[in-house]
């Protein structure tokens, strides 16, 4: 018998989902309705997934219950990871962020020890780095949102979803970071969502179990070059940054996981004549909003209160062929300040896991090519990453060169006029009211432009006198591709070096760069094995 017969979907009101005896009854009664056999009364019931269906009043929460054969995997594999032993062999993983701790942890499960290279510090001292960004505007290139210990998700809304298929995968990548600490519901709920305050403690708890078994991370420790020896990848030179001493670190293969905001890696590579390429990706602003706004839309004037969470939106049109759309919206968050060097502005976005701050705040952008930068005079592998980088620059400086960011009353920008005041938003270092419509390049603006217009028709009222658009959201995705062997990942004009994750081009967010992390260990153990 397959499993899914031992499964049913059943619509329930949120406050009915504690009480065993009304999802029985609810069972029982979606059963009839399907002239299914009835439920044997002894059989545990279990929600295996839960999904907010929103659509009119009242809003339900819509569950996929198991029981039997059709619940076996409501429960989390008991993970380990053994200690390796003295003479395993070893792997260089350069960054911490998603895919390098999920590569670090798929190695030691195979034997293998990972020495992972982090440049940044770890998530406690990083936390001051991020107060001084917010309060002083000193932006440390080595330490701040996209970098240090768990990479650019560690201070994030820590949303994890992901277009890929697999959910196996999926399914495995979200119980490592349960059993690392993270709450057990977002195996259930169908859009999860850890949260800022509870993602550096799932991270600390990666990084002990990478140690017990083995393996060893050394943040401060910022990679500078790529070792080659007759085509073949040998360890890295790497500069440790609390003596800036040199030294070369060795392995049998290198998985190079540093982000999409590793500049000087992707210049590394370039200036070192290996293939890299140009790669669209997305660009635009922030827009934030009240959050109370979003839930009386979303939920049809119904009242909050604990009953139901604080409500997101997802966006998305066609403006002259290209798309337009909302990207990592926070409900109840914070617009941050990303900026990875001094001189740039680079807006994203977190939220708590109670998401119970005021303001809801979305990505909203515009893909962007090669078509756009070239005529501007970017040009080769890197012109995505220059066109990137000159609209954060530009962003820094029309909003007084300070992590300050520039910002619009969104109807404004719409209308294309300047804003005479601002009110008040989420985002620390302060908003300074300024022309973004005149900064952000003219295809962005135009499509958001008529992009925000449609989505006003989506969800009345979006274009609301109060609502703020601070830019650019310009770290969206990486702007090059690393190229790699379809099989055996390798970069093809380097053997045994690895890329991954964001930065290769190969993920779009927290749970992707995971699993392609994974992956490319597993291509490294199968390298190894076939040596
Ligand atoms: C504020 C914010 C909010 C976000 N919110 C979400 C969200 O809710 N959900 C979601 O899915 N995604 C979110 N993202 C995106 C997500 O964080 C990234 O997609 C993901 O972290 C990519 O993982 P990665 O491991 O490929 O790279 P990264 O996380 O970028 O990690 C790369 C690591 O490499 C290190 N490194 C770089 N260069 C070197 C070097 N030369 N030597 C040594 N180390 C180096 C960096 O310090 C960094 O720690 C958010 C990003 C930000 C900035």
């Amino acid at each position: 018998m397959d499993a899914s017969s031992s499964q049913i979907q059943v619509r329930v009101l949120p406050e009915e989902v504690d009480k065993p005896n009304v999802l029985r009854l609810a069972v029982a009664r979606q059963l009839r309705k399907e002239r299914r056999p009835p439920l044997d009364p002894n059989v545990e019931l279990h929600v295996l997934r839960q999904s907010w269906d929103a659509r009119k009043r009242p809003v339900r929460l819509q569950l996929l219950i198991g029981w039997n054969d059709g619940a076996s995997k409501a429960q989390v594999q008991p993970w380990v990871w053994p200690k390796v032993s003295a003479n395993a062999k070893e792997v260089v993983v350069v960054g911490a962020g998603p895919a390098g701790l999920y590569a670090a942890l798929e190695c030691l499960r195979h034997g293998v020890r990972p020495l992972v290279l982090e440049r940044g510090k770890d998530v406690r001292a990083r936390r001051r780095d991020l107060a001084k960004l917010n309060r002083e505007h000193v932006v440390n290139p080595e330490s701040n949102y996209c970098f240090g210990e768990g990479g650019a998700g560690t201070y994030s809304d820590g949303k994890l979803y992901t277009r890929s298929k697999k959910r196996g995968d999926i399914r495995e990548a979200l119980e490592w970071m349960v059993v690392h600490g993270a709450d057990p519901h977002i195996l259930v709920e169908a859009h999860p969502h850890i949260g800022t305050n509870r993602l550096p403690g799932v991270v600390t708890a990666m990084r002990e179990t990478i140690k017990a078994a083995g393996g060893e991370v050394r943040f401060n420790h910022k990679v500078v070059d790529v070792l080659e020896e007759n085509g073949t990848c040998t360890g890295v030179e790497v500069v440790c940054l609390e003596n800036d001493t040199r030294s070369v670190v060795r392995g049998e293969a290198v998985i190079l996981a540093t982000g999409h905001s590793a500049r000087d890696m992707f210049e590394l590579i370039h200036d070192k004549g290996l293939a890299i390429e140009a790669k669209p990706f997305a660009m635009g602003v922030r827009v934030e909003h009240s959050q109370n706004w979003v839930n009386e839309v979303q939920y049809h004037g119904e009242i909050v209160e604990d009953r139901l969470p604080p409500a997101s939106y997802s966006l998305v049109c066609q403006v002259e062929g290209r798309g337009v759309h909302s990207f990592c919206m926070c409900p109840g968050g914070v617009m941050a300040p990303c900026a990875t060097s001094p001189g740039e502005i680079v807006t994203n976005g977190w939220s708590p896991s109670k998401r119970n701050n005021p303001h809801a705040n979305s990505g909203m952008v515009v893909q962007v090519g090669p078509s756009d930068w070239e005529p501007l005079g970017f040009h080769g592998p890197l012109g995505g990453l220059r066109f990137q980088e000159s609209v954060e620059q530009a962003c820094w400086k029309v909003a007084g060169q300070t992590q300050a960011a520039p910002g619009q009353r969104l109807v404004d920008f719409v209308a294309g006029m300047p804003s005479i005041d601002l009110p008040a938003t989420s985002y620390l270092p302060g908003v300074v009211a300024s022309r973004l419509d005149q900064v952000l390049p003219d295809v962005v603006v135009k499509c958001l432009q008529q992009g925000f217009k449609t989505f006003d028709q989506k969800m009345k009222g979006f274009l609301h006198p109060e609502a703020v658009v601070v830019g650019p959201e310009s770290r969206t995705s990486s702007p090059v591709r690393i190229p790699r062997d379809p099989d055996t990942l390798q970069h093809p004009g380097l053997r045994k070096f690895v890329p991954t994750g964001e930065g290769g081009g190969y993920a779009g967010g927290i749970l992707s760069a995971a699993m392609d992390g994974r992956k490319a260990a597993m291509a490294v153990l199968d390298l190894l094995d076939s040596v």
